[in-house]
């Protein structure tokens, strides 16, 4: 109880030093300045950062602020605390590896939606057209953000002002994204160089390592055609299949359930998880390659 009143006072007094006059009402028609924002993550001794995140996740007002990375967290996490989803961030922020790295500064707030940063002189009505097609609402645009601060005439066309921030409601990009091949419960060996279990010394490797129980079903990440089934050297054996961006392997299989030339459904069963090939136990080998150049690419970036 005694706790619950000092977190009060405490959130009380951080808005004061920020001068929120608005907290508290269900408006979204002022949009604090970034810089208010970093208010909150210095008043030092005031409030811990677990506290300033709990004060911007239940604030009725949009909060937009800058946020340094930690190695402890990812997308969905850092969304979270904040009080939004992580494909919003994602896309504001326009992360197309959504893996975050320790320091990497991202935008986070607490509403669902997506911020535009106004390079100054862009017209308005072309921006919202452009969030239209992301699922943006042109009434909803126009009632979440204060014009008079935003916006200004140009030759007789409103138009944003440099380093104004429109905040547009429910707006979202969408990026590539690979059904989960099989249910693993860890990745034992990530993307890159290490030390081969079997080989006993470095290599690169080329995708991920999912642990899974021995005859586990493993299905296409997305639809696509079959170009190889069959024993393939260390792979043991492997199923590839050519999607319209990308090619995915899957490795190491106990059971094929598909043959050349098969056109395969998203999420349709192919085989069963093994330890065929260079394999120390039951995994499976998951590869994926983009189709424009044949790059390998750290799974990573295309499962969620
Ligand atoms: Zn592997």
């Amino acid at each position: 109880m005694k706790m619950k009143n000092k977190m009060r006072l405490l959130t009380a007094a951080a808005f004061s030093v920020v001068g929120f006059a608005a907290f508290g009402q269900a408006s979204l028609s002022k949009l604090p300045r970034v810089e208010e924002a970093l208010l909150l993550d210095r008043s030092d001794g005031l409030l811990t950062e677990e506290q300033v995140r709990t004060v911007i996740r239940n604030a009725k007002t949009l909060i937009v602020k800058s946020h340094e990375v930690r190695s402890s967290e990812w997308l969905e996490k850092l969304a979270t605390y904040y009080g939004t989803y992580g494909n919003y961030l994602r896309s504001t922020n326009n992360l197309e590896d959504p893996i975050l790295r320790a320091r990497q500064k991202v935008i986070v707030y607490n509403q669902n939606g997506m911020v535009h940063f106004a390079h100054g002189g862009e017209p308005v009505e072309q921006v919202i057209k452009i969030y239209e097609r992301l699922g943006g609402r042109k009434g909803q645009i126009l009632a979440a953000n204060s014009w008079d601060e935003i916006s200004e005439m140009r030759k007789g066309v409103l138009t944003l002002k440099e380093g104004a921030k429109l905040w547009v409601p429910y707006a979202q990009k969408s990026f590539p994204v690979l059904f989960r091949p099989v249910a693993w419960s860890r990745i034992s060996s990530g993307f890159g160089f290490r030390r081969h279990p079997k080989l006993k010394y470095k290599r690169f490797h080329d995708g991920f390592d999912l642990v899974a129980p021995y005859g586990a079903s493993v299905r296409a990440s997305e639809a696509g055609v079959v170009t190889f089934a069959g024993w393939e050297g260390g792979y043991g054996n492997l199923v590839e299949i050519r999607h319209k961006n990308t090619t995915t392997r899957y490795g190491h299989l106990s059971k094929i359930k598909v043959l050349v030339g098969d056109k395969v459904g998203r999420k349709e069963i192919i085989g069963n998880v093994g330890s065929t090939g260079l394999s120390t136990g039951p995994h499976l080998h998951f590869e994926v390659r983009r189709n424009s150049d044949g790059k390998l690419q750290n799974p990573r970036k295309y499962l969620f």
